[in-house]
């Protein structure tokens, strides 16, 4: 399910380490990287494995199924983008393949009493606009 609403901020291009990850957002794919050397799971996208500095990566598609590790929620933002969202929670969600991700958990009536750290999500993705990335986004499973 896609929803439309005032763009938040926007990755800005050319970006080495992230390209293939918003690239792959466009087509609504959630993508994370394994290290070909010591199998390790890498993410947020990046040119080198994190556990063991290898450059041979994989890339993978996630099924964008994953769990609440902690949230928090933003009560008051002035920032253009945000500001008429309310009450803005800010999760981390740790998906099924190995990956945490920091995202937001829409799709709940009451975000400071409806989200609980533990709690079955699926990303559900926000298109920014004709052409441009989307965003992966997490609604209850
Ligand atoms: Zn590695």
């Amino acid at each position: 399910m896609t929803t439309q609403r005032t763009l938040r901020p926007q990755p800005r291009f050319p970006e080495q380490d992230s390209h293939h990850f918003w690239e792959a957002t466009k087509q609504h794919k959630l993508v994370y990287q394994t290290c070909n050397s010591c199998h390790g799971v890498v993410f947020y996208p990046r040119t080198h494995c994190t556990h063991c500095g290898s450059l041979n990566l994989s890339l993978h598609e996630s099924k964008g199924r994953g769990a609440v590790y902690t949230v928090s929620v933003i009560m008051q933002s002035r920032h253009p983008s945000f500001k008429d969202l309310g009450a803005y929670p800010v999760a981390y969600i740790d998906l099924d393949e190995g990956f945490r991700i920091m995202s937001t958990v829409v799709g709940v009536k009451d975000s400071v009493k409806d989200i609980k750290c533990g709690m079955k999500v699926k990303v559900r993705w926000e298109d920014q606009g004709q052409g441009g990335v989307s965003l992966p986004l997490f609604e209850p499973a």
